[in-house]
């Protein structure tokens, strides 16, 4: 059954189980321009669960491990007592321009951030999302509600090197969170994430996101094959979260302000007018601003960056600048830095988050 703006497949093409994993940007991404669902059935199923991925265009690891997957369940005959509906949120973004490169396509906005709970319904004009993206994810979400899902979860990867991460908006002890807790090692607890898959679908079901890892990495695919695996049992042998961290703070780069990534080590010249960022920042995910040190240098005035709490500036609170070295008042760990330029300017430097114990 193809709606005209949506794709759904009431099973997974026998196909598909001829496709290796490396051809997958050759031969599966292109059947995935509109939104897909594409339904595994389950044995006497009355309930469902949900994996999607592609919300970012730039995120390639999700679709090869459906790719994998899929050939796993065909092959091996699997079921589960729920049906499984994998959704591919947004092929159209990875299809724009040079594949995988675009978080969303040129007439799209953000498609993690088009996401509402209902009595949220006001927010969506705000937002200025485009009619067509609006109308497929409004069929999208009807479609879910209508599958009496118990568990969704969103997979994601990075731009930049970090461990695999679990989001939730659930509290610590939460025992719903156990199926998160035994996918990865990292938690981070937010306590809301406006406009995301994950937020608008969580207080009705029980709802993760994931960050597998650095986007077209071995690592990271190994990472997603074992949490989209772990996901579908819905395994829970993990009472706890091994590293759990909470208060997420955005950090971008003021408008205005030119940077780059410093090899500080290597005596490159520094420019006074110019924000020179630690060029491995990247180290600083999951671990601690005390033991990495100077963020980077500027010698002009201000902070050249914001530090963002739901949008409120408090940068005053988490940096300080001592003669032109810009450090972290205290100690914080670092989540989602990146060192792709592109990626800074249209999302973020990185987080600071608080650990939880
Ligand atoms: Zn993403």
């Amino acid at each position: 059954m193809t709606k005209n703006i949506i794709t759904v497949l009431e099973s997974i093409p026998e196909e598909w189980t001829n496709i290796e994993v490396y051809h997958t940007t050759a031969k599966l991404l292109p059947e995935f321009k509109k939104p897909t669902i594409v339904k595994y059935a389950g044995k006497n199923a009355n309930s469902s669960i949900w994996i999607s991925t592609l919300q970012h265009g730039n995120e390639s690891t999700g679709l090869h491990v459906f790719c994998e997957q899929w050939k796993q369940l065909l092959q091996e005959n699997i079921f589960f007592p729920y049906d499984v509906y994998f959704f591919i949120a947004n092929g159209y973004a990875a299809l724009s321009g040079e594949h995988w490169s675009k978080r969303f396509a040129s007439f799209q906005v953000d498609n993690n951030r088009c996401w509402f709970r209902e009595e949220e319904e006001n927010l969506i004009a705000k937002m200025n999302i485009p009619s067509l993206q609006q109308k497929q994810i409004r069929l999208v979400t009807e479609f879910i509600n209508s599958t009496n899902p118990t568990h969704l979860l969103d997979v994601h990867d990075t731009t930049g090197k970090n461990q695999s991460i679990g989001f939730t908006l659930r509290k610590n002890d939460d025992p719903k969170n156990n199926v998160l807790y035994s996918l990865a090692k990292n938690i981070i607890f937010l306590s809301r994430l406006p406009g995301s898959f994950l937020d608008a679908f969580s207080e009705k079901y029980i709802s993760f996101g994931v960050e597998c890892g650095k986007s077209g990495t071995t690592e990271s695919f190994q990472s997603g094959r074992k949490m989209v695996w772990s996901f579908l049992n819905l395994s829970s042998t993990k009472k706890e979260s091994e590293s759990g961290y909470e208060n997420l703070r955005r950090i971008v780069i003021k408008n205005e302000i030119d940077f780059d990534f410093h090899n500080f080590s290597k005596s490159n010249p520094i420019q006074d007018n110019r924000l020179h960022i630690r060029s491995d920042i990247e180290e600083l995910n999951q671990s601690c601003t005390r033991t990495f040190g100077m963020l980077g240098t500027y010698f002009g005035d201000n902070l050249p960056l914001c530090v963002l709490e739901q949008g409120r500036d408090v940068t005053e609170q988490y940096l300080r600048k001592e003669n032109g070295k810009i450090y972290a008042r205290t100690s914080y760990f670092g989540q989602l830095f990146s060192t792709n330029k592109q990626n800074v300017i249209d999302s973020e430097l990185g987080y600071f988050s608080s650990r939880i114990k």
